[in-house]
């Protein structure tokens, strides 16, 4: 499998940028694991780029104790250049690292045509959209108290709905290529009166934008336990022939490729065969284990024979 969600820093403050070396040691590591190819995918919050759009943001949500909070938060993360992560993550590529130049988007209502103009002209390939937040309400920051302490505060249904309609908004923008962990809002174990409802949502959301939905192991290590989507959602997926990624979202090397082989199974279960790769925001269907067990080394899935599908839907940029 492909590990197509990694950062290559934890949360909190980081004011120097990535150098080739560890991206090298993170190839080494994937590799070591049977993992051919990874994507890098930083947070755009992590990047002085972004911090005039995370202003704004923070001032959209009507409570003052959200907004500072979030505050606090961006400013200790938008501290990296993203010229200079873009540019270590393609003199790994040319050094014969098999890495792809990726980013984690959040949603930001309101704000993804400013999100478009600072991502326009960047040589990704392949951009994650992510709900992490709704307003300046961090719902899936299990470190943060006050966060975590507003679930009490908000009816779990409403929850749910406001973070549906996000999906929807966001694979709308047409920004991004990927839904990360798409049912996040599940990270606590709070579920809606139906989850079959969030679920339709999201599905026909994805369908109608073109996006692929990614299967992630990182719900294991957070309180619900289980993997991002739920069974019920990735067998609605797979029915409705919504394309998938594979993704640790690991925050250190040794979380890279986190319980793959259970996530190998879970993705069978639910009658999913094939995965995504991207290249310059175009996607490649692969085998879901075809990828990992032939090892296509150093130059990564590019060069692999036997690509099931390739969907030029992108435009190079
Ligand atoms: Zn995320
Ligand atoms: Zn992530």
């Amino acid at each position: 499998m492909l590990d197509y969600h990694l950062h290559l820093w934890p949360h909190g403050s980081r004011t120097t940028t990535v150098t080739v070396d560890d991206v090298a040691s993170w190839c080494e590591k994937a590799s070591s694991r049977s993992v051919p190819e990874i994507a890098i995918t930083e947070h755009l919050f992590r990047f002085k780029q972004a911090k005039g759009l995370l202003d704004s943001v923070c001032k959209s949500d009507p409570s003052p104790r959200l907004q500072s909070n979030m505050a606090r938060y961006f400013e200790n993360h938008a501290t990296a250049d993203l010229d200079g992560y873009v540019t270590t993550l393609h003199q790994a590529r040319a050094a014969g690292l098999a890495v792809r130049v990726g980013l984690e988007v959040d949603y930001y209502r309101g704000h993804m045509t400013e999100v478009a103009n600072i991502l326009d002209g960047y040589p990704f390939d392949v951009l994650l959209g992510s709900i992490h937040w709704l307003g300046a309400w961090r719902f899936d920051d299990i470190d943060d108290p006050d966060s975590i302490a507003e679930w009490n505060a908000r009816e779990v249904d409403t929850v749910w709905n406001d973070y549906t309609q996000a999906v929807i908004e966001l694979a709308e923008s047409g920004v991004c290529d990927v839904l990360s962990h798409p049912d996040l809002a599940k990270v606590m174990g709070n579920l809606p009166t139906s989850c079959e409802d969030s679920w339709q949502r999201i599905a026909e959301a994805l369908r109608a934008s073109g996006m692929a939905a990614e299967v992630s192991s990182a719900g294991w290590r957070k309180p619900v336990g289980e993997p991002y989507p739920a069974t019920g959602l990735i067998r609605l997926l797979c029915d409705r022939g919504i394309p998938v990624t594979t993704a640790s979202d690991a925050h250190r090397i040794d979380d890279i490729a986190y319980r793959f082989e259970d996530l190998a199974l879970f993705a069978e279960s639910a009658g999913c065969e094939a995965i995504c790769a991207f290249d310059h925001r175009s996607r490649l269907l692969v085998p879901l284990r075809g990828s990992a067990h032939r090892g296509v080394g150093a130059q990564g899935i590019s060069q692999a024979a036997g690509f099931i599908e390739s969907d030029h839907r992108w435009t190079s940029k």
